[in-house]
């Protein structure tokens, strides 16, 4: 019944619905199979997409012809975009979202692309003939027949939800598990292991008191994801800002007991960067308040996600507890904090593509490589299904290098390293940052799109009509000089220092605390020129002060970038047995044969290997 397809993708979240979209629009023809047509691309915890490293990541799939952006922006309620105040590598752009919204522009976003046919089962195992992927089976007994074969399943494999002593099987509250899949890649050699995350009550607006609470607005003009054509916030919704108290952390501690957490319940490792509120007042002992964000979960619903009190104490705790906390006295749960256990596997088990190195044609994505976080989902869903369609079509993989994109940061991260807890992005993960930022993702990104077919004409114009403005303001401010008569007062009222002579404008903006508006205050025709670049591209006048400001680092980042690309350049044959070179440690030699790096630098990153060993790697090359 259901024909013979390019790419199937098991699991509508975010990093399946990724995974479809991209494959599809390669021209591939995919089933997205998924439990559950009404929770496609359903946020299971906060209803936010961005922050920190997270922001820069929607933009990457933005222009990498992705639809988490473009999604984010139709669903938007709020946007900020945090750490303004740092260096430009730091700005992250983060919304709020309505969740209701963001999961039906994500399907609709999808029903528009024909290559993509829709199967609401759960797939139950996986066809595999000599080594190669070549179906899946369902529940309803349907074989499903495909080249290549992407899992996306989440939080599902054999998903297991505790809610203080209570245990039940579940890939997220009120949905079943998924089962046969883990037990049919373990059969076929594939190591699994088990992580836990959880997520905070959820609350009725109407029993809370905001005049007690701080608001956090959104900025005051918003910015927005898409490089595309989605339209930024007129109208937004604030959130608020309360604390836990000394008392709040009292009646948690008195559920200790009846924790999961506590209990021994729970043996798996959960997000250290996101922990439950149990876990903060256990850890942190001496800190006597927590921040709590209130977020709406929507425009048209008076339910709020309570983000900073993830919790899987009994709900009976979880309400007392909630009671305390200033403007939350006369709260109702409309649902209470819940964790899950799940089923992932080690990502040292794929290939930079994420297809296996078992199984041909089988591709992992998302929270299944053990990470954490919409984005990191979506960012390798897209990268999967790219590189599953590039596949069936015998053309050459997309893989993204560690100084073109945190999403190469993070893949790299994955297969080389492992992880033994849930994986998130962080800007420290990248030795790049101030390369990789979200105002240039689309100048990275976009040009190596449009070659593969997943960004249009109009959309690599557009990039090049900004580089070309920024380029030529930048080379109008090195020309004009500017007199310390003119200088002076502008650089005096910021208490910059003055000029004893004329210099470049281009000096000037490197000062600290001189931005681009003073600069165009000293010079008429270069505000001019700055005014019609503007209307260019509206991102030309910013992307020459960064460029500016930041040259010398830029310069010297990209330097080392090409000098470590050497080490990308060598590779390291397949079939080379570490175990045989005894120069190597005996670190080394077990976790390269685990590894099986494919480069230099590759090698270099494994943890455990040393520069002497990558030494004796180049001896051995003939290097
Ligand atoms: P999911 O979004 O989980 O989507 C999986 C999809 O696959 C679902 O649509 C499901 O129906 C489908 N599926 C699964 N198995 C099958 C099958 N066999 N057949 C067909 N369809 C299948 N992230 C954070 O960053 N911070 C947090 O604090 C946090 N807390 C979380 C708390 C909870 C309780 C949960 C459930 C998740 C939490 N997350 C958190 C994680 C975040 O939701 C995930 O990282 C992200 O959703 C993963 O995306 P994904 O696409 O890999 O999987």
């Amino acid at each position: 019944m259901l024909k013979n397809y390019d790419v199937i993708v098991v699991g509508g979240g975010h990093a399946g619905c990724e995974a479809a979209n991209a494959a599809a629009k390669l021209g591939s023809s995919v089933l997205l199979i998924t439990m559950n047509m009404n929770t496609i691309a359903q946020m299971s915890c906060n209803p936010a997409m961005g922050g920190v490293a997270k922001g820069q990541i929607v933009r990457e799939i933005d222009a990498l012809g992705g639809g988490s952006g473009i999604v984010s922006d139709l669903s938007a309620i709020q946007f900020r975009m945090l750490n303004r105040s740092k260096g430009p590598a730091m700005w992250s752009p983060r919304t709020q979202n309505d969740r209701m919204k963001f999961a039906e522009e994500w399907r609709l976003l999808l029903e528009r692309n024909l290559n993509v046919d829709f199967w609401q089962d759960m797939c139950n195992g996986l066809i595999v003939e000599g080594g190669k992927i070549v179906g899946v089976r369902t529940s309803m007994g349907i074989p499903v027949y495909g080249k290549s074969v992407v899992l996306t399943n989440g939080t599902f494999l054999n998903g297991l939800i505790h809610l203080g002593e209570k245990q039940f099987g579940g890939g997220r509250i009120g949905e079943k598990g998924s089962t046969g899949i883990t037990e049919d890649l373990v059969a076929l050699g594939f190591e699994s292991g088990r992580m836990k995350t959880g997520t905070p009550p959820r609350i009725d607006g109407r029993s809370l008191d905001y005049s007690k609470m701080e608001i956090q607005e959104g900025d005051e003009n918003p910015s927005k994801f898409s490089y595309g054509n989605t339209e930024a916030l007129k109208v937004q919704r604030a959130c608020h800002i309360t604390y836990t108290s000394p008392l709040t952390h009292d009646l948690l501690r008195e559920g200790f007991d009846r924790s999961p957490m506590f209990n021994g319940a729970i043996k798996s490792s959960g997000p250290r960067y996101c922990p439950s509120i149990e876990d903060k007042i256990n850890r942190f002992a001496d800190r006597d308040r927590h921040q709590i964000f209130v977020e709406p979960e929507g425009w048209n619903t008076v339910e709020i996600y309570v983000n900073g009190f993830s919790t899987s104490l009994p709900e009976d705790v979880q309400l007392r507890a909630l009671q305390s906390i200033p403007g939350f006295e006369a709260a109702k749960m409309f649902r209470p904090g819940y964790a899950i256990e799940y089923d992932y596997f080690p990502p040292t088990q794929l290939k930079h593509t994420l297809e296996t190195k078992l199984i041909e044609g089988l591709y992992f994505a998302g929270q299944i490589n053990g990470t954490t976080g919409y984005e990191e989902a979506a960012c390798q869903g897209l990268m999967a299904g790219i590189n599953a369609a590039l596949k069936v079509q015998e053309k050459e993989p997309l893989i993204l290098g560690r100084s073109d994109a945190y999403i190469g940061v993070l893949i790299d991260d994955l297969i080389t390293k492992g992880t033994q807890e849930p994986y998130r992005m962080f800007t420290s993960r990248a030795e790049y940052r101030i390369l990789l930022r979200q105002d240039n993702a689309d100048v990275r990104l976009v040009p190596m799109a449009f070659e593969l077919g997943l960004q249009d004409q109009e959309a690599l114009d557009r990039v090049n009509r900004k580089v070309a403005a920024a380029k030529e303001l930048i080379g109008a401010l090195r020309k004009e000089g500017v007199s310390p008569e003119i200088a002076n007062p502008i650089l005096e009222g910021v208490g910059s220092a003055p000029l004893s002579q004329q210099i470049k404008l281009s000096s000037v903006i490197t000062r600290p605390h001189i931005t681009m508006e003073h600069v165009l205050e000293m010079s008429e025709e270069v505000r001019k020129l700055a005014d019609r670049l503007h209307v260019e591209h509206e991102d030309a006048v910013e992307q020459a002060e960064i460029l500016l400001k930041y040259e010398g680092y830029i310069a010297r980042e990209e330097e080392v970038a090409l000098k470590l690309s050497r080490l990308e350049s060598v590779s390291i044959p397949n079939a080379i047995d570490y175990s045989s070179m005894k120069s190597l440690s005996l670190e080394a030699r077990d976790k390269l044969s685990k590894v099986k790096p494919v480069t230099i630098g590759q090698a270099s990153r494994v943890s455990g290997v040393s520069p002497s060993d990558i030494s004796v790697l180049l001896i051995h090359l003939g290097r």
